[in-house]
């Protein structure tokens, strides 16, 4: 059997070393071409090695050097910045892990899927922004695209052998987050720490808060809408504690499809990286008689406006749903360093969203000119929020 290539932007994070995980499992299985990371060179080398990758990319071109010296006698070819990123996707392997974080993942993920192989996309962020360009490259190149967020994972599952004129309704869970049943009074003095620290799930920083602050859940209902084409007002949140039903599809039959697993991004990333057939991932199972029960409620707007925010920027359309993402992922990480408050989020990206001028994009160009503009307007926010630093 001939290895299959594969490539993971986003090597060193928390679901780009979840798919090394497996990987590792079955080394004669994968040939793995390019591995990249934003600026973490130790980590990167020690994947590269372990891995023998083909080629390296450390996107801070400042750290190059730091790079070739750390892998230096081996067979990886080493290369720096935003365009080797890009570069990278030209080695064009049979399967791509989409796993960099925010926007910055938009380039090399759309340069993935213009080759029209099979891209696993976790990066949600590129989705959002530019959806309905992102389905047109999709479209236009063949490419297979794999959902690995583990809600769409769950309903591409379940709409396996179905068809998407019969769906009634898809159903997208959500845990509810650290702060599920807080009123806003207490989550005035949410730090850092209490906000990545989620119940039920291991993740990167930036997408634990917007679990915390369910923005995660309306960005996944952007992409839901991208990836599922039922139309906005087919797709619901419900929250459901337990996080054992990744989401479910409702058929016009009333019959409802739920796929289960348990909180573990292996189980996403196998299904992407082995569909349709299915690999070991070393996950223990369900067991449903520890879990006991299933509780379900719906989704609280008031305490939780983001869900809002991303609804109404979704219908919107066009850079509405660009302009939500810049503004979130600089409000998150102002948050994270300590400089607004949880309930500043979104409260800013509202702002923002606002005062906004929403065109339709005609190409990737305006993407990333609305995202320069709306990373600088909420900078200049940050800055008057704290002081003018
Ligand atoms: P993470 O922060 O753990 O890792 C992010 C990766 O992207 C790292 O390898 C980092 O080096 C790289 N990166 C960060 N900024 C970059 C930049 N500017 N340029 C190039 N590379 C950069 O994040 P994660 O939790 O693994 O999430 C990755 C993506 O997957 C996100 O879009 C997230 O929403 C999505 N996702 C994650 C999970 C999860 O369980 N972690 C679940 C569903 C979806
Ligand atoms: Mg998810």
């Amino acid at each position: 059997m001939t290895a299959r290539t594969i490539s993971i932007f986003g090597a060193t994070g928390s679901v780009g070393t979840s798919t090394l995980d497996l990987v590792r499992r079955d080394r004669q299985a994968y040939a793995v071409q390019a591995l990249t990371a934003h600026g973490d060179v130790d980590g990167l080398a020690k994947l590269a090695r372990e891995f023998d990758a083909k080629l390296a990319v450390i996107a801070d071109e400042r750290r190059y050097e730091d790079l070739k010296t750390a892998l230096s006698g081996t067979g990886t070819r080493v290369a720096a910045g935003k365009q080797a990123l890009v570069d990278a996707a030209d080695m064009d392997p049979d399967w791509t892990m989409a796993a960099i974080v925010g926007c910055a993942g938009l380039e090399p993920t759309m340069a993935a899927i213009e080759h029209g192989r099979t891209v696993a996309l976790a990066n949600k962020e590129s989705l959002v922004s530019a959806g309905a360009l992102m389905m047109a490259a999709v479209e236009r190149s063949g490419a297979t695209l794999l959902p690995v967020d583990s809600e769409h994972n769950a309903l591409f599952q379940c709409l396996a052998g179905g068809r998407i004129a019969d769906v009634r309704r898809l159903i997208l869970t959500a845990s509810g987050g650290p702060f599920r049943d807080w009123t806003r009074e207490r989550m005035k003095a949410v730090t850092p720490a209490q906000a990545v620290a989620h119940p039920n799930w291991s993740m990167g920083a930036k997408i634990s808060v917007d679990s915390a602050t369910m923005m995660n859940k309306g960005l996944e209902l952007i992409e839901a809408f991208h990836l599922f084409p039922v139309g906005e007002e087919r797709i619901d949140i419900l929250v459901h504690p337990q996080s054992v039903v990744h989401s479910m599809v409702e058929y016009k039959d009333c019959s409802t499809l739920a796929q289960m697993g348990p909180t573990d991004m292996k189980v996403p990333i196998a299904s992407a990286l082995a569909w349709p057939a299915r690999i070991e991932t070393g996950c223990g199972p369900l067991d449903l008689a520890a879990v006991g029960r299933l509780d379900f409620e719906a989704p609280d707007e008031d305490r939780f406006p983001a869900l809002r925010l991303a609804r109404a920027a979704l219908r919107q359309g066009g850079t509405a749903p660009a302009t939500l993402n810049a503004a979130n992922e600089v409000a998150v990480a102002a948050f994270l360093g300590g400089r607004i408050a949880f309930l500043d989020i979104a409260a800013l990206v509202e702002r923002v969203l606002d005062a906004a001028d929403i065109a339709p994009p005609s190409g990737l160009q305006d993407i990333f000119t609305v995202d320069r503009s709306i990373r600088a307007r909420m900078s200049e926010l940050v800055g008057e929020y704290c002081g003018g630093d």
